[in-house]
């Protein structure tokens, strides 16, 4: 695949102190707070936050469809009056004319410009081509698939040549298939030079989508929304979820994230041996905690009342709580007066490759005291495994004997998972690479 050189001199957008505020009086919101970027000719960037962050509001404020309530938006260095020409918006759910053909939906946005019906069609089908859509020209957008659907959106906001292009969540109501084949074709454009655009700007709330696609991430919190990183993205086109420099990244955005939504450490509790009383796991196995968090994540908006859940899920509240629990522990949900709420990084896990979820699980788990405390003294036996009555007897000293089983069957599961570790013969054996035995102090002397 040829990679284009770009000039990336130009400052298309410049975002300067810019706040934006809805409503007023009591009724007012502050959704953007102090956001300074830029954006220059040739890159692709992403903003990437939780939803509520503000990134469709900075998208528009750029489009000139909203305007800030304090600060300025310069666009090539002037500010502008009303909607941004040199911009054009692909929105999560493309909505297109249903009563239009493929063809007449894409020449839809040149009429206003004043284009001939003969340049209209060429635009049109030449875009339609580039994008893949050839031969679907007379069909109607039902006829569609969801993916194909937003090709045509794709295609209509490509057909005025915007200088930005502007993407809010475009994958976002696709099926993974679906989404995972877009976004690899328009990646083929974007780095063959095809799209007629010279940058792009895309709102995700998916740390990998955003690190495939983009060479720029711009993290955003909220309440209000506000920069938290600026980190730039050197891996070379096409990414591979699974390459070690990819997951590092990975790694490197949601431990952003994660560290500014809960401190470190932060009501973890006490590990065994350590002073105060421990803190127990709570007996969720996997498969319900990553069933809670897809559900979630997929069906309510990122935000349910626990009761609604239970409902839904056609559980006993008493039996979904553990898993509740345990994604609260791990950072992936917030509960407060009664809702639960995905955080970024539960909303991340919820949309990760199996790899990517095993990654994060393992390096939330690493913190949680048991797991913590079991790694350690497997790092310190001799041959990285321990007999179970060791931990057995360790448990004994402060759970019941039927709460030490469950304890350490829980324990097994999460760390089999996270390949952390693993039970084989009552014994624990350590199953982490990355883990480095720790010399006892005689190995240290010389034996
Ligand atoms: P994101 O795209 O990151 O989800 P938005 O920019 O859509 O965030 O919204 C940021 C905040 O501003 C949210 O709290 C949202 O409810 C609020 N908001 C967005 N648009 C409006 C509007 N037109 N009127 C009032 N509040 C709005
Ligand atoms: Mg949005």
């Amino acid at each position: 695949m040829s990679l284009v050189t770009r000039d990336t001199q130009d400052e298309l957008v410049h975002l300067i102190s810019v706040d934006k505020t809805y409503g007023h009086g009591e009724r007012s919101l502050e959704a953007l707070h102090d956001i300074n970027l830029t954006i220059k000719a040739g890159e692709f960037v992403a903003l990437l936050g939780p939803s509520g962050s503000g990134k469709s509001t900075i998208l528009r404020i750029i489009a000139g469809l909203v305007e800030p309530s304090k600060g300025q938006m310069l666009y090539r260095g002037k500010s502008l009056q009303g909607v941004n020409p040199h911009t054009a918006i692909v929105f999560q759910a493309f909505a297109l004319f249903p009563w239009l053909t493929v063809q007449d939906n894409v020449e839809v946005a040149l009429k206003p410009l004043g284009f001939s019906s003969l340049e209209r069609t060429k635009r049109a089908l030449s875009l339609l081509d580039r994008v893949g859509l050839d031969g679907f020209e007379t069909a109607y957008p039902r006829e569609l698939s969801g993916g194909m659907r937003q090709k045509v959106g794709i295609a209509r906001a490509l057909a005025v040549e915007p200088e930005l292009l502007c993407l809010d969540e475009p994958f976002s109501t696709l099926d993974v298939l679906s989404a995972e084949s877009l976004r690899g074709e328009i990646m083929e454009l974007w780095v063959s030079g095809t799209l007629p655009t010279k940058s792009v700007l895309m709102v995700s709330h998916n740390i990998e989508e955003a690190l495939l696609m983009a060479d720029r991430l711009i993290v955003l919190d909220k309440s209000p929304g506000h920069v938290i990183g600026d980190i730039s993205v050197k891996l070379p086109h096409p990414r591979r979820r699974k390459d070690r420099p990819f997951l590092q990244l990975v790694d490197q955005v949601y431990a952003l994230i994660a560290g500014k939504t809960q401190t470190e450490a932060e009501e973890l509790g006490s590990a065994p041996g350590e002073p105060g009383k421990t803190r127990a796991l709570p007996h969720a196995p996997i498969s319900a905690i990553s069933g809670l968090l897809e559900r979630v994540n997929e069906e309510f908006a990122d935000r349910i009342d626990l009761y609604r859940l239970a409902d839904e899920l056609d559980e006993p509240l008493d039996d979904m709580l553990p898993s509740v629990e345990a994604a609260e522990m791990l950072g992936f949900a917030k509960v407060e007066a009664g809702d639960l709420t995905l955080t970024p990084l539960g909303q991340t896990f919820a949309e990760a490759s199996i790899q990517a979820r095993k990654e994060i699980f393992a390096a939330r788990i690493r913190r949680v005291p048991v797991i913590r405390w079991i790694r350690s003294m497997l790092s310190a036996a001799r041959d990285r495994s321990l007999h179970w009555d060791v931990f057995q007897t360790a448990l004994a000293l402060e759970f019941s004997p039927d709460e030490v089983e469950r304890q350490l069957d829980t324990a097994v599961n999460w760390g089999r998972y996270a390949e952390l570790f693993f039970f084989e013969d009552d014994t624990l054996y350590m199953d982490d690479p990355a883990a480095q035995p720790i010399a006892t102090s005689s190995e240290q002397a010389g034996e």
